[in-house]
């Protein structure tokens, strides 16, 4: 209870007592009925009832007015609360009779209209901020929608005090008697925040959809959130039915992310990132892709978002195989002699020169040998030019089939053939030599149906010596210890040692 209704009690107690003790006085002093003592407390049965029906009305009087005022002062504090509250309100309030004039205005309505005080408004009609066309649409569809429904809610076009005019956000409500309250808000920020934001989105979807590439931005569940046109008909899907889905289920049918995924790794690194993949489509065919991301930096730094563009690079890739093959196979037939399949004279020589630097740097040995076919002249005049392409392919072959995987051996010219053999003494390459020429005069070449002939080499093998820098030299010993096979009758191996080194001869 408040301090004034306890006053009123108070003093309604102290006013019925005033009333038993005045009540003594008169009796005693002026219709000298007794002493005032007496009279106080010693009162017939009649009087004592009357001065306590007295006291008991003056108190239940005060314990009334107490409560009316503690109603009264609970109703004020309530409405000094909900003023308080309109006043503070960053929203304009009012409140309107059925004469459309305002009643009550916040400051805030006030600001909002252009207004100084609320009081410029109060006795004012609502009419003076609107123009004639926001009029028409409150008498014609506001005010009988407020009447059906008690509310309205929406969105007019306002005047301030200046003229100027602004996009207002309203919430009108009928109160007793015709008035109403109306609740406004300037929006005019709001909607061009809105209409700047509608045309960056805008302008961003125009940038996305000029992008012929298949483009996609993924959330750090690598859901995609946006996808443009050439993205979703790499899918064959529509742009809709790829929204919100994982990137790994639209890529790969996958429900865990994709190997070596670099949508992962740019959420990892916060850096781009890039790879080649080989996509398989629903209907089986397949594109190789180069997929490139972007991190999209939050304030603080983290990715929150990554852009991943892909490159349809099928093609690159196919004329990349092809240079690859064809360069492959120049390199094969630049190097290759295609009679034999042996390496040809140019790279003979080539491995030779290497494999003499190597034998100069490491000190190694390094031996060669120089083998021609005997009488080859003969087999073409006798049985044609095939037949002798024919003998050289089987000599190659058992050449080959008799070397070691170290050994290199090629097609030096005509019926000629050269064998390196790396890191192999003289002597180990005389015994090779010597293999050689037993496995070829074991051949019986059918050379025609009912014609089988022999077949022989004669061979010539030197070593690389210490001192020797010049490839000719080296090449001119073999073809000197060759002919000596030739001379010594033919399905020979001579030998020719290098020159001794002047530290060798000591
Ligand atoms: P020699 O025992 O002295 O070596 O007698 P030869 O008859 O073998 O004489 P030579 O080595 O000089 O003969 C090589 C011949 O090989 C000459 C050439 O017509 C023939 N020839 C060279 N290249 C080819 C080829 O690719 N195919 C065929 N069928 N013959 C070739
Ligand atoms: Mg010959």
């Amino acid at each position: 209870m408040a301090k004034d209704e306890h006053k009123v009690i108070f003093f309604s107690v102290i006013a019925a007592l005033l009333i038993w003790i005045m009540d003594a006085a008169f009796g005693s002093f002026f219709s000298h009925r007794g002493t005032f003592p007496g009279l106080l407390l010693h009162v017939s049965s009649h009087e004592f009832a009357v001065r306590l029906f007295f006291i008991l009305s003056f108190i239940i009087f005060g314990v009334i007015i107490s409560k009316i005022l503690s109603r009264h002062n609970q109703v004020e504090k309530a409405l000094r609360k909900h003023l308080a509250a309109m006043e503070a309100s960053m929203d304009g309030m009012a409140i309107f009779n059925q004469n459309d004039e305002y009643v009550y205005v916040n400051h805030a309505y006030a600001r909002i209209n252009g207004y100084d005080r609320p009081g410029e408004l109060v006795g004012k009609t609502y009419r003076i901020l609107y123009a004639e066309k926001e009029l028409e649409k409150i008498d014609h569809s506001i005010v009988p929608m407020l009447q059906k429904k008690g509310r309205w809610r929406g969105e007019l076009t306002a005047r301030r005090k200046d003229g100027s005019a602004y996009d207002q956000e309203v919430s009108i409500a009928l109160i007793e008697e015709g008035g109403r309250v109306c609740i406004i808000h300037d929006v005019t920020e709001k909607k061009r925040r809105e209409e700047k934001q509608q045309r960056s989105e805008k302008f961003l979807t125009m940038i996305f959809d000029s992008i012929r590439d298949p483009f996609s931005i993924v959330d750090h569940n690598y859901r995609i959130i946006k996808v443009n046109e050439a993205y979703a008909q790499m899918r064959n899907k529509p742009i809709n039915d790829l929204l919100g889905k994982k990137c790994h289920e639209v890529l790969q049918n996958s429900c865990s992310v994709c190997e070596n995924c670099v949508v992962e790794k740019t959420f990892h690194s916060s850096d781009p990132c890039a790879k080649d993949k080989l996509l398989t489509f629903p209907d089986g065919s397949e594109a190789w892709v180069e997929i490139y991301t972007y991190p999209i930096l939050n304030k603080t730094g983290k990715v929150s978002y990554v852009i991943e563009y892909t490159r349809d690079i099928t093609d690159r890739r196919k004329s990349e195989t092809e240079r690859k093959h064809l360069i492959e196979k120049l390199e094969y037939l630049s190097t290759t002699d295609s009679l034999t399949g042996l390496l040809n004279r140019r790279a003979l020589i080539e491995m030779l020169r290497r494999e003499m630097d190597r034998a100069s740097r490491y000190g190694s040995e390094l031996s060669l040998i120089l083998c021609d076919i005997d009488k080859f002249k003969k087999i073409n005049d006798t049985y044609g030019h095939s037949a002798g392409d024919k003998a050289l392919q089987i000599v190659s072959e058992t050449i080959r089939n008799s070397l070691r995987k170290a050994d290199i051996v090629g097609r030096h010219g005509g019926d000629e053939f050269m064998i390196i053999a790396p890191e192999t003494s003289i002597e180990g390459t005389k015994n090779l030599a010597e293999k050689i020429r037993a496995s070829i005069e074991k051949i019986e070449f059918q050379v025609t149906e009912q014609k089988k002939i022999k077949l022989s080499l004669s061979m010539g093998v030197t070593a690389f010596g210490p001192t020797e820098g010049d490839i000719d030299t080296l090449v001119t010993r073999a073809d000197n210890a060759l002919y000596a096979s030739k001379e010594a009758g033919r399905n020979k191996v001579s030998i020719l040692m290098p020159p001794v080194s002047a530290e060798q001869a000591k």
